[in-house]
């Protein structure tokens, strides 16, 4: 509450310091997405300096097969301290998650990510949206639309808090979303339009609200707004599907050059269970 009759709310619905994305994709697999397959390699070649990213996966099956890529992909790498299952540079999180893996991601997330912290990537379900602290996520990627444009939001802004750079939210998606999003969902993945007023609109509604950080000075601004309004957004920070450049996902956040990645050009084939297969009781929350 601020002043006599002013009631401030403030809600994390667009953040200034995250850069929106939006893209469709032919597929969910994740040896068909760019950003999946760079991160990957920033793992291998950067290990416990990667950046920290969340993975929110539409299904538990779909979780599996992301964090199986990694694991494939990453071998001995994965664990930090070799044998120390705690050490692990990715964790797959989601409701039917051992107790004890549940509790050391939440424990690692709500540290910084520094040295002594090995967790950076971890693929998750809704069931990690609410009600954990994080600390240090730069990037959040959506493999998968989130059920609701208020989870979109939440998730979304998981990334960049206590952070002074500019980070990222992106959201990969099938069709128009398939049947694991509701109508405003649908709308909102039809609609080209900027991605911070699509969200502004949804959760404005004619009310007077106070947009999460908008207001606030000395926060770092995103240099673009979203991918709608510079498209040139999604091949510049190498996160298209569209092309055959090459680079790291989120060359901006860090990593220098892509070459010596000792990541196989043909990645390994998973076998992907469709959208179809996606049941909707996965989707948690
Ligand atoms: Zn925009």
């Amino acid at each position: 509450m601020r002043g006599t009759d002013t009631v401030e709310i403030v809600l994390p619905v667009t953040r200034p310091d995250l850069l929106y994305c939006q893209q469709r994709v032919r597929s969910l697999t994740p040896a068909t997405l760019r950003c999946i397959v760079d991160l990957r390699g920033e793992l291998l070649r950067y290990g416990p300096r990667t950046t920290r990213t969340l993975i929110f996966v539409q299904s538990i099956q779909l979780g599996a097969e992301v964090y199986q890529y990694f694991w494939f992909g990453l071998g001995k790498q994965l664990l930090v301290d070799p044998g120390q299952r705690s050490t692990a540079l990715v964790q797959l999180y989601h409701k039917d998650s051992e107790d004890e893996v549940k509790a050391l991601v939440r424990d690692l997330l709500d540290k910084d990510a520094d040295d002594s912290n090995p967790l950076r990537v971890v693929i998750a379900t809704s069931a990690l949206a609410y009600g954990v602290n994080m600390k240090g996520v730069s990037r959040v990627i959506f493999c998968g639309s989130p059920f609701t444009i208020a989870d979109l939001a939440q998730m979304a802004g998981r990334a960049g808090r206590n952070l002074s750079t500019v980070c990222m939210a992106l959201l990969l998606y099938q069709g128009h979303g398939g049947r694991y999003v509701d109508e405003a969902m649908r709308g909102f993945l039809d609609d080209p339009g900027c991605i911070r007023q699509k969200l502004r609109a949804y959760f404005d509604g004619g009310n007077s609200v106070t947009m999460y950080g908008e207001t606030t000075s000395g926060r770092a601004q995103a240099a673009e707004c979203c991918s709608s309004c510079t498209p040139s957004v999604l091949t510049d920070q190498n996160i298209s599907n569209d092309d055959d450049s090459h680079g790291n996902f989120g060359s901006s956040f860090g990593s220098d050059s892509d070459d010596d990645l000792p990541v196989d050009d043909d990645p390994l084939p998973l076998t992907s269970e469709t959208e179809s297969e996606f049941i909707h009781e996965d989707f948690e929350d």
